[in-house]
């Protein structure tokens, strides 16, 4: 019996499997002395148990073969991981400790599959040991990918319905938006963030002419959004609803108006958070969803979760040109509309096309109507409510240079 310990272990629920289930000792692999061991047969147990709810033969998955071209329509067989391979490279479930020297990580993940599977005898007499061996292993779905989930399929059939079928939710025909969209609700979930009160974000406006900068009250109204009956159909928001698009620094905010060195002015405002707003973060950098497969609470489903979220990132910063826009644009409107109502969030954060490493928000509130009481007032919050404006500064860049021989 040989025997690893609760340090040879960087993943919560293996520890927490060996110091349940294990009994003091010296460890064989990392070489701590007087701590929790267990035998690589027990743990190799339940490490197989989990495998087998994430992983597959590769064989098994792969589809269809096409033999005229001699090749697997969805993903190549061969294009697998042998199961001790995949808990070191994969799922990394080793600590450093253990992986103070490779020889001793690759023997203690090779022993977790070989001690707990069928010995020799066994396997003479028949016992297939799918995880040992010379099986090649691939996550289950791989190769159906994010396709496979519900989400994907709904927001590809929602697309296509609302950019050529029809544009207005009737449940009695088929599914509503809401039924299509749900599946993504764990993911909006897991992917929000808070932004603090206090955060200062940024949002500029080109001005053409030389009129005078706004004071007093007009300051915020003049940088803030337009009024909905100004407003022009964006990424986010269909025409005549007025959301607060903002950039995480000033150079951002400037960069998506247009601004440029020569010849330009720009208002640029800088808002502070009044109280903390709960944003869906698109910038990719949220990750954990589907966890730990080791975890009792592990869903495969969510395994292409990042791969979803980053399918809508792409969405959303991906050039529209021209005559196309308006179209393009209903199915993010759409989302953002369903994100704002159902999963309860103040704005979605997504990369910035212009600057590699900035990050613009949408956020769900607008100008205040301009009638108290009037219908707008239940379309959007009012963008006061969430945030004041700091500074607002006239900039100009330099006048175009003279033409030589000009003088
Ligand atoms: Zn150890």
């Amino acid at each position: 019996m040989k025997l690893c310990c609760i340090h040879c272990f960087s993943d919560e629920y293996l520890r927490r499997f060996v110091q349940e289930n294990g009994q003091s000792g010296n460890c064989q692999y990392c070489g701590t002395q007087k701590t929790t061991t267990i035998s690589t047969a027990v743990i190799g147990d339940f490490v197989r148990d989990k495998l087998i709810c994430a992983y597959t033969r590769s064989t098994s998955d792969v589809g269809p073969y096409d033999s005229e071209d001699k090749v697997y329509l969805w993903g190549d067989p061969t294009d697998g991981l042998y199961a001790w391979e995949i808990l070191l490279s994969e799922e990394c479930v080793l600590s450093s400790r253990a992986w103070t020297d490779d020889s001793v990580a690759e023997k203690l993940a090779q022993d977790l599959v070989m001690d707990s599977g069928p010995d020799s005898r066994d396997i003479a007499q028949g016992a297939d040991d799918w995880l040992g061996g010379d099986a090649l292993l691939v996550l289950r779905n791989k190769f159906f990918g994010p396709q496979d989930t519900g989400f994907h399929e709904g927001w590809h059939g929602l697309k296509e319905r609302l950019q050529r079928a029809r544009f207005f939710d009737c449940p009695s025909h088929g599914e509503s938006r809401a039924e299509i969209l749900r599946p993504v609700l764990d993911l909006i979930e897991q992917a929000t963030i808070t932004l603090d009160a206090g955060t200062s974000l940024w949002r500029a406006r080109r001005i053409y002419d030389d009129r005078p900068p706004p004071v007093g009250e007009l300051k915020a109204t003049e940088i803030g959004p337009a009024p909905p009956r100004l407003t022009n159909g964006k990424r986010m928001s269909p025409p005549g609803i007025s959301y607060m698009y903002l950039a995480s620094d000033g150079d951002t905010a400037c960069a998506e108006v247009a601004w440029e060195h020569v010849d330009s002015r720009v208002w640029l405002g800088e808002f502070n958070l009044r109280s903390e707003l709960k944003i869906l973060d698109l910038t990719g950098k949220t990750a954990a969803y589907a966890g730990s497969i080791f975890s009792p609470t592990y869903d495969h489903s969510l395994r292409w979760a990042p791969q979803i979220m980053h399918g809508f990132a792409n969405e959303i910063s991906k050039p529209i040109e021209g005559t196309q826009e308006e179209l393009e644009y209903v199915p993010t409107q759409v989302l953002s509309e369903y994100v704002r109502l159902f999963a309860g969030v103040n704005g979605i954060a997504y990369k910035s096309a212009k600057r590699a490493t900035a990050v613009n928000y949408v956020l769900f509130c607008g100008r205040a109507p301009d009638h108290p009481g009037s219908w707008t007032a239940a379309a959007a919050v009012p963008f006061s409510d969430w945030m004041e404006l700091g500074q607002l500064q006239d900039i100009r860049s330099a006048p175009p240079s003279a033409p030589a021989g000009s003088l």
